[in-house]
């Protein structure tokens, strides 16, 4: 008797996958059709596929998300390539936090979100130009004035599978210049779409001085704004109007709200610290997303040439301050997926869910990472992404801006700097 084979077009065959959203953590086959998961088991059936690639010995799991980056290239200075940024650093999903406006949104589906094979959502600022200027300095465009509600709402009604949320401030130069102002504007505007608050913290807008809030006080401004499912980001920013600042502890108000289902997103960017994450770690304030806030260069239109963190070199760092791969997976997978409310499509292997794929490679060594004021971290497990599926599709990620996984050279410079880690604790140098 002639019993039809099954016929897939894509099978990844023996890896180890881990799936968070689905308790997933094993040796099995996926296989893949019409650009959907449509089979994942350790034995499939008998099957005809188009192709068959080997991943034994590598992790496959859903395809990764950030929930931080800056995409906007050409139009914001420091936004870089989403393609660069997404599918060839191992990321199948980048959001756009704040680059664009009400006012610049449409630019941004038309030249970025339409273009590129990576998929890309944002969380469009609540000012109408978006971050067009990233050197912070034309403060007046971030200001209660540039809000337009209407605009953001009608765009977020007719863009709903781009516009995931909105991009507020909660730091203090925008305190010192409108108080809470904005954010009560963003409060609203988010009431009205249902759509999540993302609050950058830490100083980044020059700060009026002679009406700078105390460090201490900053935190206390932003949470009566927040309701669950709304994010705070670079959650371990060193910067003293940060989480933790610096306290001993970050303040009751702060864990009330992390109770009551505010989320805390990592954001790496230029403000993340070792020592402020494992001091909040003691208090068990862990990220839910982990992201990137990858970026170019503030002064130099278009270039990446301060780039030196990426997403799955972050993930790697985590490994160094005690997170569990399958607590790292499931930042950059379910989670995310469930602040975009579409876990039912990515951030998961489940069958008929689109066929967005990461295949890792975990290598072991000594690895040394940084954060960003320098302080040192060795790790012994990195993550290197060698491939990506995308909604079916194969891609080998050329890893351009993956700066921080390139092998380590020279093992006498390592163990010298393992040596003078030990010796001073931190080594510290200033950022710009
Ligand atoms: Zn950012």
């Amino acid at each position: 008797m002639n019993q039809r084979l099954e016929q897939y077009d894509l099978v990844l065959k023996g890896g180890h996958v881990i799936d968070p959203g689905q308790c997933i953590n094993g040796i099995y086959d996926v296989a893949i059709r019409d650009g959907k998961i449509k089979e994942i088991s350790a034995k499939l059936p008998d099957h005809q596929a188009h192709e068959t690639i080997s991943v034994e010995n590598k992790i496959l799991c859903p395809g990764l998300i950030d929930l931080h980056t800056h995409v906007y290239e050409w139009v914001v200075s420091d936004s870089l390539c989403a393609d660069d940024v997404g599918v060839n650093a191992g990321v199948t999903t980048v959001v756009d936090q704040g680059d664009c406006g009400s006012a610049t949104f449409l630019g941004f589906k038309a030249y970025i979100v339409d273009k590129v094979q990576t998929d890309v959502r944002c969380f469009p600022c609540i000012n109408m130009t978006g971050t067009v200027t990233p050197d912070s300095s034309r403060t007046a465009l971030y200001g209660p004035d540039m809000v337009d509600i209407e605009a953001l709402v009608s765009l977020a009604t007719e863009y709903p599978h781009i516009i995931r949320g909105l991009k507020a401030h909660n730091e203090s130069g925008a305190l010192s210049r409108w108080g809470t102002e904005v954010l009560q504007l963003a409060r609203k505007a988010a009431d009205l779409t249902n759509l999540p608050l993302y609050i950058h913290i830490g100083e980044l807008f020059d700060v009026n001085e002679a009406n700078r809030p105390k460090p201490e006080q900053v935190i206390d401004k932003v949470i009566p704004f927040l309701k669950t499912g709304d994010l705070l980001t670079h959650c371990y920013s060193y910067r003293p109007d940060g989480l933790l600042g610096k306290r001993q502890n970050v303040p009751e108000s702060l864990l009330e709200a992390v109770k009551n289902g505010v989320l805390l997103d990592l954001g790496h960017g230029v403000h993340f610290s070792f020592d402020i994450a494992r001091r909040m770690l003691e208090q068990n304030l862990r990220p839910y997303t982990i992201s990137s806030d990858v970026h170019g260069n503030f002064m130099i239109p278009h270039s990446d040439n301060t780039l030196d963190y990426s997403l799955c070199g972050i993930m790697s760092k985590l490994f160094g301050l005690g997170f569990t791969l399958e607590e790292v997976i499931a930042g950059v997978t379910i989670h995310p997926a469930r602040v975009l409310k579409s876990e039912t499509e990515i951030g998961t292997l489940q069958v008929g869910s689109r066929a967005d794929i990461t295949v890792i490679d975990l290598v072991e060594g000594n690895w040394l990472f940084h954060d960003s004021i320098g302080e040192q971290l060795v790790t012994k497990q990195k993550i290197v992404p060698i491939l990506v599926v995308r909604a079916g599709r194969v891609i080998h990620p050329h890893g351009r801006l993956l700066r921080d996984l390139q092998p380590i050279k020279n093992l006498k410079q390592l163990a010298k700097t393992i040596d003078s880690v030990t010796d001073s604790k931190a080594t510290k140098s200033p950022i710009k």
